[in-house]
């Protein structure tokens, strides 16, 4: 690598989705130097590679970032492309410094603090927090591998529309949000079939007129944090919302199967003994997060970071955005605001000091 400049701040935030950009907001206020560097080329460019007809689950009025909220009718459910407009607009509302087509390549911890590297420069900092997201490396399940050549097969980062698919039989592979949505929208022009591998637990998007996050979050249970038994049983079970199996095959006519097993050339065999030769296959079947670029010791056995509320053992170094990183809301638009919050202020009593954390709690 040839790093030719090093450039210093107090803080540097590697991410500028809605993670790094709400942290961004606090150290602003705290009047800390610091910077925000972020690969892609806009601030939330991560949302315009999403589907194009997705739609937040989370109405408007929970979609807003520390000090702006969503603009428009707080009730509607906006577009990915809003969001990716939204969190632009956010960074500049606020001045945020983030510098644009600057993907860090390695964290490591040195005498005083960190070193950030990028291909063409570095910085040294006191304090990192990453936010690099908790949905980064697409995985799909090994029976994508023994499928044969003749069927078009996709992760569902990779679809855009139906047309992303060749005409004829469709499969989608995974029952969360993400794989119901797109099956519903395939459903329109084409024979589809959606495998469940785990239920998920279906929650309506509205109830008596109000949103479902409404009740979440009147009730408490969207703060409820990752230790507590309500939590822990939350975390353990995704939810579905605004949709159900039924409804899926009653209402837009997609046949379902069980878990996809295995394939044989073209055909995939399911748990329920069903099979199926689909001429395209998108495998909504989630991501992973990919940390290997951070030199410190942070991590238990199997890779994942240990912390408490996103505070790490290695003095300085910090986690915004992460699953279940404190609570549900911990990776949702409305909410990464308590984390970012509780970070901040983790950030400025820590300062120059930089005591050994409290024992962590959590591995994410
Ligand atoms: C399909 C889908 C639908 C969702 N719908 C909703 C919803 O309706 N409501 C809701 O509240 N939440 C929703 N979420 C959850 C959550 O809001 C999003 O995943 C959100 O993008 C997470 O924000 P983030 O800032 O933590 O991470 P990201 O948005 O992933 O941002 C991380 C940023 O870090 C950058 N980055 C990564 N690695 C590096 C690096 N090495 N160097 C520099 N930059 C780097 C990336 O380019 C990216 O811009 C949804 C998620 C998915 C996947």
């Amino acid at each position: 690598m040839s790093t030719t400049l090093t450039k210093r701040h107090d803080v540097v935030v590697v991410g500028g989705g809605q993670a790094g950009l709400a942290i961004g907001y606090h150290l602003a206020k705290q009047g800390k130097d610091f910077t925000i560097l972020e690969t892609a080329s806009e601030a939330g460019a991560v949302w315009r590679k999403r589907w194009d007809s997705l739609k937040l689950f989370t109405s408007a009025r929970y979609d807003g970032l520390p000090g702006m909220d969503f603009p428009g009718d707080p009730d509607r459910y906006p577009t990915r492309d809003e969001v990716a407009d939204y969190l632009a607009a956010y960074a500049r509302r606020f001045d945020l410094p983030v510098e644009l087509d600057s993907r860090v390549c390695a964290v490591r911890r040195q005498d005083g603090g960190y070193r950030v590297e990028l291909d063409d420069r570095a910085y040294e900092a006191r304090q990192v927090v990453i936010a690099t997201g908790p949905f980064q490396t697409p995985v799909a399940p090994p029976v994508a591998q023994q499928v044969g050549e003749g069927v078009v097969q996709m992760h569902s980062v990779a679809y855009r529309s139906p047309g992303s698919l060749p005409e004829g039989r469709v499969l989608v592979v995974g029952g969360g949000n993400t794989g119901f949505q797109i099956a519903q929208e395939l459903s329109a022009s084409r024979e589809t079939h959606l495998s469940i591998g785990s239920r998920q637990t279906p929650l309506p998007q509205r109830i008596l007129g109000r949103d479902l996050f409404w009740y979440l979050d009147r009730t408490g249970l969207i703060r409820k944090t990752s230790d507590s038994r309500i939590g822990r049983r939350m975390s353990g079970r995704d939810t579905l919302i605004g949709s159900t199996p039924r409804r899926l095959r009653e209402r837009f006519g997609v046949e379902l199967h069980g878990r996809a097993m295995r394939a044989d050339g073209s055909t995939i065999h399911f748990e329920d003994e069903t099979e199926l030769e689909p001429a395209g296959i998108v495998w909504a079947t989630g991501f992973r997060v990919d940390h290997s670029w951070i030199d410190a010791p942070i991590f238990d056995d199997t890779d994942r970071v240990v912390h408490r509320r996103g505070v790490t053992d290695a003095p300085g170094l910090y986690f915004l955005g992460l699953s279940w990183q404190h609570t549900r809301g911990s990776a949702l638009l409305g909410w990464v605001k308590d984390d970012a919050e509780y970070i901040a202020r983790e950030v400025a009593a820590a300062g120059g000091r930089h005591e050994v954390g409290r024992p962590p709690r959590s591995s994410v």
